[in-house]
């Protein structure tokens, strides 16, 4: 299917891996230019290489996108964009009575605050040209608990209410904003949080994965070109009625009717 959005600019934040590199891969091969960014060069320098591959034009910008410095240093170079994907590291697992107040002010800043900070730096532009895709990479747990991540289920819901409202107020200048949440994929943070149950259970890292597995209808992980494709996909012209939806992408594993 031709996604209608070649030759358009998009802002793929934190995106050297995972599931941010899944965004920015399906959006090359759609033809979108890209700004890419990450806090280290050198796995971003080889996303962006591995990406110019698709015939477009791509500018990485080595920089944390949770500090407003780094976020101004994205943002300018990204100019006038059309697309935006908002992503940054989750927050660290833990207990509901491990965390100050200090870490909940730093996950609010990663998973919600500097979402909002992007969009309304970006939604001015896009609104004025009449025509803009906003994808926010949240996660299942805004639809259900993981209750050992409850730093990502507080900051993440917080970005949720904000887009709830924000997509209805701009959907009538042509601008959708809609938010992917995933289950579990197999990137870098699945290796890392299965090292974190199998340490906790005192089992391998194979089997803590094969246990999970066995809690997902689909039977396996994810994978960051899949959900890439769903994001290019909300990103393409094809899209524009889908507004302020929360799409899980999770092999079926949260278990509700609606
Ligand atoms: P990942 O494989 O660990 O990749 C994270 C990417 O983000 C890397 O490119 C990393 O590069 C970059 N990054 C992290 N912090 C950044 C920052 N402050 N500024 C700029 N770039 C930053 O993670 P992922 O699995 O793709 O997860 C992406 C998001 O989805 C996370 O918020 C995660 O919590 C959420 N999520 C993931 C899953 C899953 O199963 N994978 C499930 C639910 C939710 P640098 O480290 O070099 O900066």
């Amino acid at each position: 299917m031709d996604l209608g959005i070649r030759g358009k600019r998009a802002l793929v934040c934190a995106s050297s891996k995972g599931l941010g590199k899944g965004c920015a891969l399906k959006l090359a091969e759609a033809g979108v230019d890209l700004v890419l960014n990450a806090r280290g060069a050198e796995a971003l320098e080889a996303t962006a290489a591995e990406l110019r591959a698709h015939g477009v034009s791509v500018t990485a910008v080595a920089a944390d996108i949770t500090s407003p410095e780094g976020r101004g240093q994205v943002l300018e170079a990204a100019g006038e964009i059309d697309i935006l994907v908002t992503n940054a590291g989750g927050p660290p697992p833990g207990l509901w009575s491990d965390w100050s107040r200090d870490d909940f002010i730093k996950a609010l800043d990663g998973n919600m605050l500097t979402p909002i900070a992007l969009m309304q730096a970006a939604l001015p532009g896009m609104m004025a040209r009449g025509w803009g895709r906003i994808v926010n990479i949240t996660s299942q747990s805004v639809k259900a608990p993981i209750p050992a991540l409850g730093l990502s289920n507080s900051a993440r819901a917080g970005l949720t209410g904000f887009v709830a409202g924000t997509a209805r107020q701009v959907a009538g200048s042509g601008v959708t904003i809609n938010n992917l949440l995933p289950g579990i994929h197999a990137t870098d943070r699945a290796v890392s949080l299965d090292g974190g149950v199998a340490k906790a259970q005192g089992i391998s890292v194979e089997e803590a994965k094969a246990n999970r597995c066995k809690t997902i209808p689909a039977g396996r992980y994810g994978t960051a070109e899949e959900f890439g494709a769903a994001c290019a996909f909300l990103c393409s012209q094809h899209a524009g009625f889908i507004v302020g939806q929360n799409i899980l992408l999770d092999g079926g594993g949260v278990n509700t009717t609606l």
